[in-house]
């Protein structure tokens, strides 16, 4: 077992290996720390003119440079990316934990359909 799952199991800081003090992974103190560092590296980002993806310069309106929005676009995700720097679901828009792009009801839901994937082909 590494410690990180040492640490899942007995429900501590995947981080530090604190208590978890607020729903998720990751301490309150720990959280906001990464929480601050991704968010600030995006905004930074964007407020530079960079794509929040690879980090040129913008060469367009919005979050991702030309480039990289084709390809986003191609999928429809745009929007995604602009969530993520923001911390919301990319499904759904709402406030995420800032570990995961998705919230935790739409997660669940990710998993369910998943476990019933897997039941299906067994
Ligand atoms: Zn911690
Ligand atoms: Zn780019
Ligand atoms: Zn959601």
């Amino acid at each position: 077992m590494t410690i990180r799952e040492i640490r899942k199991t007995e429900g501590l800081c995947l981080y530090c290996g604190g208590k978890i003090d607020r729903e998720g992974i990751h301490c309150k103190s720990c959280n906001e720390k990464y929480n601050g560092w991704k968010r600030d590296h995006n905004q930074q980002y964007h407020a530079e003119g960079k794509c929040t993806n690879c980090g040129k310069e913008l060469d367009r309106d919005g979050w991702l440079c030309k480039e990289c929005s084709k390809k986003a676009n191609a999928h429809g995700r745009e929007r995604n990316a602009y969530r993520r720097a923001n911390n919301l679901c990319v499904q759904c828009g709402q406030p995420t934990d800032g570990v995961h792009s998705q919230c935790r009801k739409c997660l669940d839901m990710l998993a369910d359909r998943r476990n019933k994937k897997m039941k299906r082909r067994i």
